[in-house]
């Protein structure tokens, strides 16, 4: 059965339909493009809706990978917080905040605030954040 869904990205103001079939191992199940509901105005000249979903989609990796590598990179920047359902999540300390935005050349730009100039220069040290499209406040 082919199922539907809106995805909202936190990256910017997109909204795009895909799709994918249960019928298709979990492991391998590709995710498609059905439809693109909204725009925004960093991707309204995009060509087609696939090339606008893989923009999107790159766009909301780099900025998880980025996070993920922080909390993978800085122990001490890092807890572990017990949550409702009794599992056990990674978080920034309290104080911590993983901001980020897009500059004019669609650079994501990283506003880490309450990190120690020792913790900015371990993630300056690191290829991901060494990438030119990427800004490190
Ligand atoms: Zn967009």
């Amino acid at each position: 059965m082919i199922h539907r869904n809106l995805w909202r990205p936190d990256t910017c103001d997109c909204a795009l339909e895909y799709e994918w079939d249960d019928a298709q191992d979990e492991a391998t199940r590709r995710h498609s493009i059905s439809r693109i509901v909204q725009a925004c105005l960093a991707h309204a000249t995009v060509m087609t809706a696939e090339q606008h979903y893989d923009i999107v989609l790159a766009e909301n990796r780099q900025k998880n990978r980025l996070y993920g590598a922080i909390l993978d990179s800085l122990p001490s920047a890092v807890r572990w917080r017990e949550q409702d359902d009794g599992t056990t999540i990674r978080e920034l300390q309290p104080g911590k905040e993983f901001g980020f935005s897009y500059d004019a050349q669609r650079r994501l730009v990283l506003d880490l605030k309450g990190f120690t100039e020792a913790e900015r220069t371990v993630l300056r040290s690191l290829p991901l954040f060494s990438n030119p499209g990427v800004v490190v406040l």
